[in-house]
């Protein structure tokens, strides 16, 4: 699972797609996730959480 912020979203999809060969699941975090965690790419408070 990766948790991404907007700017990096598409980053993280590819990451899933290339990684595991499936169609990743793309959810929307609440604002409490967001403040327990960062976007795995830049730091930023993450709006998405892809997995797989
Ligand atoms: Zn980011």
């Amino acid at each position: 699972m990766i948790y991404c912020c907007d700017e990096h979203v598409e980053l993280a999809i590819d990451v899933i797609v290339d990684e595991y060969e499936v169609a990743p699941n793309m959810k929307q975090l609440t604002s409490e996730e967001k403040l327990s965690t960062t976007c795995e790419y830049c730091g930023n408070n993450p709006t998405y959480i892809v997995s797989n």
